[in-house]
């Protein structure tokens, strides 16, 4: 049976973010195996939300419901919302002319809410809020005639979205190589934004060197990194250097459990593995191993942390201790579009059972 434990954890200096650092890991490596279970990691606010409003609209609407993109970048939610009845599609020319389609988590250049209107679509956007806060900062910058420089990956939906609000104001900026082909109109008057998954140690080298290049260059307003990627690497920092090798349970294609890998390593284990599944876990990498880090990244159901611990038990790492260095408690309410519909569908049965008793 698993057991899950504390660390004893010694109180650390309160660092920023939502919630906080709370402590920090010392203890010592023992010859048994274990396993440190980084917290806060998996669902995030804006994950959590992006899920439930594929949920119920599946529920309010009936399937199919179309979803633009990857609703948020894992494969296991992605399949099981499939198999609820939610269609994901590339592009709007995909969905039926009048049906409802949704916007991914990772937000959409506003020409996608207009291709939308094109087709009579009936648009429910489920774009994070921290996402469309980088939005604003970018719709704000350009119409004061900034050049902005959006630190983020190439390609990545939410570089592609965001950039959409003014593209001839962005030029990306792909981490600290991308300093030196940086060009802009007037020196002082750049700011920069970035994507909110990114390594907070890597951007932050990214914009020291775009400093350096570009003294008068101004920063966001608050921080563009969210608080549920600055938190779950600040744990995975925390319990990395205490062990032998890190699995941080999230998908290929996403970018803060990407990150959550690189991080892992960097602050001191010895391996990282990214997994969608404990069914992926190579025996070999255990050979030797006594302590094993396992976190998830923001867009991971927990129940997949589980079944790693499982794996892990069934391999005598049985002893699991929290490695917890901060406490989470946003929660973001579903779009309006899906809030008013769900309001409507409540009133209407209501009438219809007081029709009925009186
Ligand atoms: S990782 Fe951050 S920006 Fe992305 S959905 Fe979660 S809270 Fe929003």
């Amino acid at each position: 049976m698993r057991h899950i434990g504390g660390t004893g954890l010694r109180p650390a200096a309160p660092a920023g973010g939502e919630g906080g650092a709370v402590g920090t890991y010392h203890g010592g490596v023992t010859a048994s195996k274990r396993v440190l279970l980084a917290k806060p990691r998996g669902y995030c606010a804006g994950v959590d939300r992006a899920v439930q409003t594929v949920e119920e609209a599946l529920k309010l609407y009936g399937a199919p419901i179309y979803v633009r993109k990857e609703i948020v970048h894992n494969k296991h939610v992605v399949s099981t919302l499939q198999a609820k009845g939610a269609i994901f599609v590339e592009e709007n020319a995909e969905v039926p002319e009048g049906a409802i389609v949704v916007f991914s988590a990772h937000g959409v250049a506003p020409e996608v809410h207009e291709q939308a209107k094109g087709r009579n679509l009936r648009a429910i956007d489920a774009t994070c809020p921290l996402v469309t806060k980088v939005h604003q900062e970018a719709r704000r910058f350009a119409a004061d005639d900034y050049d902005i420089l959006l630190i983020g990956h190439e390609g990545h939906e939410e570089v592609i979205g965001t950039t959409g609000e003014a593209p001839a104001h962005i030029q990306l900026v792909d981490g600290p190589d991308g300093v030196d082909k940086v060009t802009v109109r007037d020196p002082s008057k750049v700011v920069w934004l970035s994507q909110t998954t990114l390594s907070v140690d890597e951007t932050l080298e990214t914009v020291a060197r775009l400093k350096r290049r570009l003294p008068l260059l101004m920063s966001p307003p608050s921080d563009d990194i969210c608080y549920a990627t600055s938190n779950r690497q600040d744990a995975v920092k925390a319990m990395a250097p205490n062990c032998d090798l890190v699995l941080v349970v999230g998908s290929q294609n996403s970018s803060n459990s990407q990150r959550l890998r690189e991080v892992a390593v960097d602050a001191g284990a010895s391996a990282g593995y990214l997994i969608d599944y404990a069914s992926e876990i190579q025996d070999s990498w255990l050979e030797g191993a006594t302590t094993v880090g396992v976190t998830s990244g923001a867009s991971v159901p927990d129940e997949l942390v589980m079944e790693v611990l499982d794996f892990l038990a069934a391999r005598d790492f049985t002893d699991v201790a929290e490695v917890t260095t901060a406490q989470e408690k946003l929660v973001f309410s579903l779009p309006q579009e899906l809030k008013r519909d769900m309001k409507a569908q409540a009133t209407a049965r209501a009438a219809e059972v007081a029709k009925t008793l009186s």
